[in-house]
């Protein structure tokens, strides 16, 4: 492994000066859980890492109505959290079948973001939850909607040098409810594929859906020709057939170690079919 230097700033105008005198040869690193594994298999060879792990104001989770998550908080607390449990249900869920313990104890929501893999398990919940990022670099802060922070497998619409400082989450509306699915080679492996679906009802008609899916596509997906087709109908069996039909014509997956595109495929109707009813049975309660 080749050597690197390590940086510990307390404050983002402490990072933000370092990353400007280290001239693009320098990344940041939150729980490392992607970073170191990268640097050992070689695949990046950054000079230094600016560790973002002692900037407190990333850590912070704050009631507004909605949620705003500070990209420094780790998947534990997201999974400890009994507030988020109760209205981001899917976004728990998600937490709560991210790797394993030892994992989520260091790995950072803003990580897992900002690393871009397709099957990033807490992408497919924040996008139904319609969140958006904030970003802030020397020159200032900007925010955009999560669904177009993601342009590619492991590349987003981030400069190297902007920290990603809070992800924000509107409030949900009553009869509400939200639901996160994964299918993996085991537990606590990357998703082969893994699905979000949030549905609201109004007198047992979907007024509102939001469906996501990773793992299928070149970056995590909203799949608003069939958010439409759901609104203004019940949901029921014979929607939820069609919708998996139309899921599988939707996505793009690719065949690698983990799956066969061809399963990808077959389990991304099934998945999103199954978080449509769980989120269904939810909004009812
Ligand atoms: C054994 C194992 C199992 C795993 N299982 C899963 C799984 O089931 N599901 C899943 O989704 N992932 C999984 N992962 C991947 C990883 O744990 C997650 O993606 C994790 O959330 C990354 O967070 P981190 O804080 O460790 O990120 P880091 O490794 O520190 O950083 C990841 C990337 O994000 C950038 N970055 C981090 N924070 C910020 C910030 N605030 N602003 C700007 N850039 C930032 C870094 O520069 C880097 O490019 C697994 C990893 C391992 C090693």
């Amino acid at each position: 492994m080749k050597r690197f230097d390590y940086y510990q700033p307390e404050s983002l105008k402490e990072a933000f000066k370092l990353m400007e005198k280290l001239k693009g040869d320098a990344l940041y690193v939150a729980g490392g859980t992607d970073v170191i594994v990268r640097i050992k298999q070689k695949a990046i060879e950054p000079e230094a890492l600016i560790s973002l792990r002692g900037v407190e104001e990333l850590k912070e989770i704050r009631e507004n109505g909605g949620l705003s998550l500070g990209a420094g908080v780790l998947f534990r607390e997201i999974e400890g959290s009994g507030q988020i449990r109760q209205q981001f249900q899917a976004l728990h869920e998600a937490a709560c079948v991210l790797a394993n313990p030892q994992i989520r104890n260091v790995a950072t929501v803003g990580g897992n973001l900002c690393n871009a893999a397709p099957s990033a398990d807490s992408a497919p919940p924040l996008l139904i939850l319609e969140a958006e990022v904030e970003l802030e670099g020397p020159g200032g802060k900007r925010k955009m909607m999560l669904e177009d922070l993601f342009t590619g497998p492991g590349q987003t619409a981030k400069e190297p040098e902007e920290v990603m400082t809070r992800i924000i989450i509107p409030a949900q509306g009553m009869n509400t409810g939200t639901a996160f699915m994964k299918i993996g080679r085991v537990s606590q492996d990357i998703a082969i594929a893994n699905a979000a679906a949030l549905v609201s009802l109004e007198e047992g008609v979907c007024n509102k859906c939001r469906l996501a899916v990773g793992a299928v596509a070149p970056v995590p997906l909203r799949l608003k020709s069939i958010e439409e087709k759901i609104e203004g109908q019940k949901i029921e069996e014979e929607l939820l057939q069609e919708v998996e039909k139309m899921v599988c014509e939707a996505v793009s997956p690719i065949t690698d170690v983990r799956s066969t595109a061809e399963y990808r495929r077959a389990v991304s109707g099934v998945l999103v079919k199954r978080a449509i009813r769980q989120a269904a049975a939810r909004a009812q309660q």
